[in-house]
């Protein structure tokens, strides 16, 4: 039995990894709780749309810290019949000449005001597959070059014939990133003209349609964001499925470049925030890049404690964010207190991931996120020294995050910190908490009462953490780059870190300025004002402007809006 069913022309939205909850391990970092966000705002406004990613069947990897600071990865166990349905329909690709099938499991995002929105994890873990195809959708971002390969011919033409399966009529294809620029293919195959054996010709290939029909959204200036493959590897994985000649044309003469290829077969792009709309334009000449910047899902990243208070004093502040501007409306020792119940849940969550005991009543920072190293995590322990000597006491340090398991440089950064810490002890407690995922996440940005990030410029695209911390009254101390160039009112809605942001593309930049102002603003603006007089009314007008300035503009539904009307229906 097949599923066919006409039903109102949707928005495709196909990304590499997608992040819903924390018990769907189908995600690795922002990128895919950037999707997952997306996706719970398009349902809750109700936005006609669909959406493909593949289902990694032993996740990401469960992160344990050993003794001597070094992660230790596990696969993750989970079952997906638990969260979705297996639906009936197959569809194949076709990868070095072996047929490979694909079903998919649909799970439902249900909007806030009753729509349903599917979101289908592709599988090729099925019994007509070859032993080595049913691993296929096994890892995220795990195996070799022709791992991930095939992997985004199985997300981008997989994903294009099942959405064709299921019955979906496509109106725009969102490919979230370069990884999901094969379906431009598919649909360039789609297009053709239809004339019989002048395949190679370069006259039957169409690309207007296509085009029109897609939409390019880049991530990172960072090289390693943007996939290449060598023509070599797309020939023994694809044979003849598209002329060769055409393809260089599209996706790069020398090598096959999956942003170039997307950037090539849609009408409109973007960055991710203003700045990196400038970047990306640096980068891609000849392209017109725009930007919308990132949010967050205001729902999933408020903590209980401020969502009730939040209900109380700003009735339909979640599917309304812009209220929060309101903020001013709630009395400030109900901020505190709501703060102090997130606090209080954080230390209790501290003591049992690491066994160390934090003490509410001290000033705690928060970074959590991505270790790789343009995030330089460890920037606030480069003089350790002098952090004893302005903090000492009057300081304690929340860190999480993963390492690619391939990132040397971001394992180095995880251990230099934890040894860092134990250099610290007695002076400042610094915890390094395991296996950081979105349920973690939203414990850390709400319970601390700082949030720190500090990448190297122009580096850091959007960055979202600082957004969640935003909705929980946390404000951001942070390097002026990505979302907090925008967000960022000083002595308002936080404060900034080193020089204003000038650079537009990636070179090196002297890190010492940013040391300094790191140090001398704990010093003498952001220690000071933490633990002046009783009722911190200094410190809450900061969270208040955090809410009020940054949360109402920062979230999803306010992004969601902006593609609708600058990318979706044009
Ligand atoms: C929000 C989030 C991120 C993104 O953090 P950035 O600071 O924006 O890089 C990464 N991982 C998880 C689990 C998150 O929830």
């Amino acid at each position: 039995m097949r599923i066919t069913q006409i039903r109102e022309p949707r928005i495709a939205y196909f990304s590499m990894e997608i992040g819903l909850e924390s018990d769907v391990p189908t995600y690795s970092g922002g990128l895919g709780v950037l999707a997952g966000d997306t996706l719970k705002s398009s349902a809750d406004l109700g936005l006609p749309m669909v959406a493909v990613s593949l289902l990694y069947r032993k996740g990401y990897f469960h992160q344990e810290l050993n003794q001597d600071g070094w992660q230790v990865e596990y696969p993750v166990e989970w079952d997906p019949s638990r969260h979705m349905e297996l639906m009936p329909n197959s569809v194949k690709v076709r990868l070095e000449g072996r047929d490979v099938y694909l079903q998919a499991w649909k799970y439902e995002v249900r909007g806030a005001t009753g729509s349903n929105l599917p979101v289908y994890f592709l599988d090729t873990d099925v019994e007509q597959n070859h032993e080595w195809d049913r691993g296929l959708t096994y890892h995220l971002y795990g195996g070799d070059e022709g791992y991930r390969f095939k992997q985004e011919v199985i997300l981008g033409i997989g994903g294009t014939r099942m959405l064709q399966d299921l019955g979906y009529t496509v109106k725009k294809y969102h490919m979230n990133e370069g990884h999901a620029a094969m379906l431009t293919l598919e649909l360039m195959q789609r297009y053709r003209q239809n004339i019989e054996n002048v395949w190679d010709d370069r006259e039957i290939w169409n690309e207007e349609p296509v085009r029109d029909l897609c939409v390019f959204t880049t991530h990172t200036p960072v090289e390693a964001g943007h996939d290449k493959f060598s023509y070599d590897l797309v020939q023994k994985m694809l044979g003849d499925y598209f002329p060769f000649d055409v393809l260089h044309d599209l996706a790069g003469e020398d090598m096959l470049n999956m942003t170039t290829l997307g950037l090539n077969l849609s009408k409109y792009h973007n960055g991710v925030a203003k700045k990196h709309g400038i970047v990306s334009q640096h980068m891609f000449p000849g392209y017109d890049i725009r930007s919308i910047t990132n949010g967050v899902h205001s729902r999933t990243w408020t903590h209980h404690a401020f969502a009730s208070l939040y209900d109380e004093f700003i009735p339909n502040w979640s599917n309304e964010p812009e209220l929060f501007v309101r903020v001013d409306n709630i009395p400030d020792e109900r901020i505190w207190e709501a703060h102090q119940v997130a606090k209080g849940e954080l230390m209790a969550e501290v003591k049992s991931n690491t066994g160390i005991d934090l003490d509410p009543n001290i000033l705690t920072i928060g970074f959590a996120r991505r270790a790789t190293p343009y995030k330089r995590a460890d920037l606030l322990f480069r003089d350790i020294h002098k952090l004893a000597e302005i903090a000492g006491g009057r300081l304690q340090v929340v860190y999480g995050g993963k390492a690619h398991p391939k990132d040397g440089g971001g394992k180095e950064l995880i251990h230099n910190i934890i040894n860092g810490a134990r250099n610290l002890s007695g002076q400042i407690k610094v915890v390094y908490m395991q296996n950081y995922e979105m349920d973690l996440a939203l414990k850390i940005v709400a319970g601390v009462d700082l949030w720190l990030n500090t990448p190297l410029r122009p580096r850091e695209a959007s960055g979202t953490s600082g957004m969640k911390a935003t909705h929980n009254g946390v404000p951001n101390f942070s390097v002026l780059d990505g979302w907090w160039i925008e967000g960022h009112i000083e002595g308002v809605t936080g404060w900034s870190i080193g020089p204003a942001p000038v650079e537009t593309n990636l070179t090196e930049n002297d890190e010492s300025a940013d040391i300094e102002d790191l140090y001398a603003k704990l010093e003498h603006v952001v220690l000071p004002l933490y633990y002046a007089g009783d009722n911190h009314e200094g410190w809450i007008k900061i969270m208040k402007g955090a809410i009020g300035k940054n949360a109402c503009y920062f979230n999803t539904h306010r992004m969601m809006r902006s593609y609708v009307t600058e990318a979706y229906i044009r």
